[in-house]
């Protein structure tokens, strides 16, 4: 088969995972026009310092023993198949990074004879660029579920990222949809992988040179909407990961149901502002204090999909409210609606000196709109949250607000 033909098929089947921003994405082409944004196997990430990179993302082989029941590539699915070597991935990606197409790569695969052999396959790619073609940009490596210490421990040594994806939220799900997968063997690669990161860290410590591996850490991948599993059962998940496996980032991805999906499978997408909402709960569980039993509020064990999760908890709990800029806990004020982790440092920086009022939340390019309702500041009257309450409602029933909101927001939720 013709490189190009492959590059289309492992490229169209590597968009379902969710580490890159920009895959998925449709747009029709005028007649004549350039650029494309459909099965091309290039996507866009954000390093964690906001910087957009892009990277070749593909599958070395769309082929795969397993059958997991919301996966295109599974075994009994009749969609068509090509498999790379890792010569040629190398060649690839260095071919596409000299035309300066891309940064970096993102490597996975379907599972060919054991997991074992899989991941030597993916070892080689990106030894191969490493040290025979001195690639020295960005890589990142699927962890395949059951593969060896030792495999780990080598691809650690040519990755920068690895992730092994958790896939569903509930063991039980996994055990009805992917039989030959299981949260434990999942989370036994994440150990390993955590238990090299952490021996790293501590080699550093005791020679001052940090040993090559993975240096930006793990990632992992949940899909949502697949099953009946709810945000809550999402986020305990989530926090679980975060706490016994330093996790980077978990990556939430909305099922999409696909031509070649097993029977019995949801037929639907769940609404996109979902996954939206899942990250903006997943960040302010990681960096506002929140516990994911008090942002789930909806009766159902889901998130609100009208309000994003802080304000919806603010308005859930108004007798939390006003909070008093200038005496309020870092805890409290990371709770106001419209303050965000660096204006709350600002503040308790600020008020060392001098009493916060209004118009130096204004100075910080806080929205006072949005803050107001919430707090009280040096200077002003008594809050109000049922105003508060009334005027974003307003806003957010603007049409087309809530679609807009989510589109921008998921372009910001790719990070390598
Ligand atoms: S292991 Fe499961 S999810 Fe991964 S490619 Fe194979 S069928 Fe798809």
């Amino acid at each position: 088969m013709e490189t190009r033909k492959k590059l289309e098929i492992l490229a169209d089947a590597a968009k379902y995972d969710a580490s890159c921003a920009s895959s998925g994405s449709r747009r029709a082409r005028a007649e004549g026009g350039l650029g494309n944004t459909e099965g091309m196997g290039i996507c866009h990430s954000y390093t964690p310092d906001g910087r957009c990179v892009s990277l070749l993302k593909i599958l070395l082989t769309n082929y795969c023993i397993y059958d997991c029941a919301y996966c295109v590539n599974r075994i009994g699915s009749d969609t068509p198949r090509a498999r790379f070597t890792p010569q040629e991935v190398a060649t690839l990606t260095m071919e596409f990074y000299r035309r300066n197409y891309i940064e970096g790569l993102f490597l996975s695969s379907g599972v060919i004879q054991s997991a074992d052999y899989t991941m030597e396959q993916l070892i080689e790619t990106a030894r191969s660029l490493r040290e025979e073609h001195l690639f020295g940009g960005y890589i990142h490596l699927k962890a395949v579920p059951g593969a060896s210490e030792v495999a780990l421990a080598l691809a650690g040594k040519y990755a920068d990222r690895l992730s092994a994806n958790i896939e569903l939220p509930r063991a039980g799900d996994l055990v009805q949809l992917a039989p030959a997968k299981t949260h434990e063997e999942i989370e036994e690669s994440m150990s390993r992988i955590q238990f090299r990161l952490l021996e790293a860290k501590d080699k550093t410590k005791r020679n001052g040179k940090r040993p090559f591996f993975a240096p930006a850490g793990q990632t992992t991948q949940m899909i949502v909407g697949a099953t009946s599993a709810t945000d809550v059962d999402i986020l305990t998940k989530s926090t679980a990961l975060y706490e016994d496996y330093k996790l980077r980032r978990v990556y939430y991805s909305a099922f999409s149901p696909i031509q070649h999906s097993a029977p019995g499978m949801a037929n639907e997408k769940p609404p996109l502002v979902r996954e939206h909402r899942l990250y903006q709960a997943d960040w302010l569980m990681r960096f506002y204090g929140f516990h994911s039993s008090e942002l789930v509020t909806e009766v159902n064990g889901n998130l609100s999909l009208e309000h994003d999760p802080k304000l919806a908890w603010a308005l859930e709990h108004r007798e939390f409210f006003p909070v008093d800029v200038n005496a309020a806990s870092k805890e409290a004020l990371l709770r106001v609606p419209g303050l965000g982790v660096r204006n709350v440092e600002r503040i308790l920086r600020m008020r060392r000196f001098h009493k916060v009022t209004l118009e130096d939340l204004r100075r910080l390019r806080v929205s006072t709109d949005k803050v107001r309702p919430f707090v009280v500041a040096a200077g002003q009257g008594p809050a109000n949250p049922d105003a508060a309450r009334h005027k974003i409602e307003e806003k957010l029933r603007q049409p087309k607000q809530m679609e807009l909101f989510a589109a921008a927001a998921t372009a910001r939720t790719g990070e390598l």
